[in-house]
């Protein structure tokens, strides 16, 4: 029996086992009680299967609150490796997820999206960022045999700039007749504020994760990193991605990091350096406002351009940093508040970099819920907290028609709920979309590396995905990999969740 069969099988009898062992110990009132005490049953005796390999010594994930944790730490391979081994589930589940998507949407095949990883964006990576890529699949492999390689995954973790930014630049150079109607994505709303607008002057910031459900309910990772080099990071994240790429996150220099899209963004430049390598970078190595503006302009490809929301816990200040490709604009604070909802609003941005986005429309998503931040804000200024910012995460109140009802107008977006869909996003009519989670963290949560995060709606609601795609057979094609979106309670994540005892 080779080693990796033997594993395998003594994994396979303890997992089990512990099933076995779990169904007969009582029964449960609550199957989903029963499911997580399996699921954490099940990771316990995975972690004890796999300790005698040294690359895994200190990693260990856990289940919680519909959350997957893992810790990694050591050197850039390292950490890779223990990312591939540990997600290796979620990540051979989130695959062929993320592979239709992209697949749908641009009419390009996966052998296209290998080349463009292969020839334009692994050169223009950071070694030590190649060798975590490499790690991921090598860890991977080790855990599962899977035949997923090293440009699988760099083509995985350029899903939010490759399909959206780069291939409707190329269709352009290329003059494609036949080109599909591909429109930078709208992601998210989020704030961060301080001094005088929160309750105790110290900063707060949050963020919900728009998505499509189908990659959203698949972003579930609370990943705590302890590299060689650089800071403690925690963040959310999706499996296999090595940034937290939708991007909600801090740092043990104290740097607080979140971002929003900006809606119908154009342009690319081949000779920058991939946005997942540069976010990453960012969190990892920056320790004030203005190194995490240096870093994500070095090399700036305009892929998946936002509008970055930072927070610096050592001075209290803030910044909003409007990310273009041909302008950029830094906002920054101790004594304020900056929204984001996926609008630009600085006019060279506007006018050089979303060209096509008006800013004055008030019935789009992005400028409804601009309005819908700003009476928030303003009602409880003074009074920001994190539960607050739960709430406000959750708020369905629609600006425009000036009443209740979750649409694609809300801070927690429920796009799929009417026929409007969001054009200015190429998403139509009853799109499967919207918010697909939310997280929050103010200093003194930062300062101890916590943070609370909800997976599903933020406001609690349930995505079905059966009666949904029985009445909107239009997406019967998303059919193998949307699922039930089930919202979780508001739970709290720290770094060193677990601490070995001799260390
Ligand atoms: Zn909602």
């Amino acid at each position: 029996m080779s080693d990796v069969v033997r594993k395998v099988v003594a994994l396979s009898i303890l997992i089990i086992g512990a099933g076995l062992l779990l169904a007969g110990r009582r029964s449960y009132t609550d199957t989903r009680d029963a499911k997580n005490e399996m699921e954490a049953t099940i990771e316990s005796a995975r972690k004890h299967a796999t300790s005698d390999d040294p690359r895994l010594k200190g990693t260990y994930s856990f289940e919680r609150g519909g959350w997957v944790y893992v810790h990694l730490e050591g050197d850039p391979s390292t950490i890779g490796f223990q990312h591939g081994y540990m997600l290796a589930r979620e990540i051979e589940d989130a695959f062929p997820a993320i592979v239709a998507l992209m697949m749908h949407s641009t009419k390009r095949d996966w052998p296209f999206f290998r080349e463009v990883a292969r020839e334009k964006l692994w050169p223009k990576l950071d070694l030590e960022y190649q060798q975590e890529l490499q790690g991921i699949a090598a860890g991977l492999n080790a855990r599962t045999g899977s035949a997923l390689d090293v440009y699988d995954l760099v083509a995985l973790n350029s899903f939010e700039e490759v399909p959206d930014y780069y291939v409707p630049w190329l269709d352009k150079q290329e003059k494609k007749a036949s080109a599909p109607n591909l429109k930078s994505p709208g992601n998210c709303s989020a704030f961060v504020a301080t001094g005088s607008w929160t309750k105790d002057g110290q900063i707060v910031i949050a963020h919900n994760n728009w998505t499509t459900y189908m990659s959203g309910e698949r972003w579930r990772v609370i990943f705590d990193i302890q590299p060689t080099h650089g800071y403690r990071i925690l963040m959310d994240g999706f499996p296999g991605v090595i940034a937290s790429d939708d991007d909600f996150g801090m740092n043990s220099d104290g740097l607080m990091v979140t971002e929003t899209t900006i809606s119908q963004f154009e342009g690319w430049d081949p000779n920058g350096k991939p946005e997942f390598m540069r976010a990453r970078k960012a969190l990892q190595y920056a320790g004030s406002i203005d190194e995490y503006t240096r870093i994500m302009l070095e090399g700036n490809n305009g892929g998946y351009a936002n509008d970055w929301l930072l927070g610096d816990r050592k001075t209290g200040e803030i910044a909003q940093f409007e990310l273009g490709l041909r302008a950029y604009k830094l906002w920054r604070t101790k004594d304020g508040v900056f929204s984001g909802s996926n609008w630009a609003r600085d006019p060279k941005v506007l006018k050089e970099d979303a060209p096509q986005f008006d800013p004055n429309n008030p019935e789009t998503s992005p400028n409804a819920r601009r309005v819908r931040w700003e009476q928030l804000l303003n009602e409880n200024k003074g009074k920001l907290d994190v539960s607050l910012a739960e709430q406000m995460l959750g708020d369905h109140v629609d600006s425009y028609e000036k009443k209740t009802d979750a649409n694609e107008r809300t801070l927690c977006g429920h796009v799929d709920s009417n026929a409007r869909g969001i054009s200015i996003w190429s998403w139509g009519p009853f799109y499967p979309g919207g918010a697909v989670q939310g997280k929050a963290t103010d200093s003194t949560m930062a300062k101890e590396m916590r943070l609370v995060a909800r997976m599903g709606h933020p406001c609690g609601d349930d995505f079905h995905a059966k009666p949904f795609l029985a009445s909107h057979p239009e997406f019967a094609w998303q059919e193998p990999y949307l699922r039930d979106m089930k919202a979780g309670p508001w739970t709290f994540f720290q770094t060193d969740e677990i601490r070995p005892a001799a260390k």
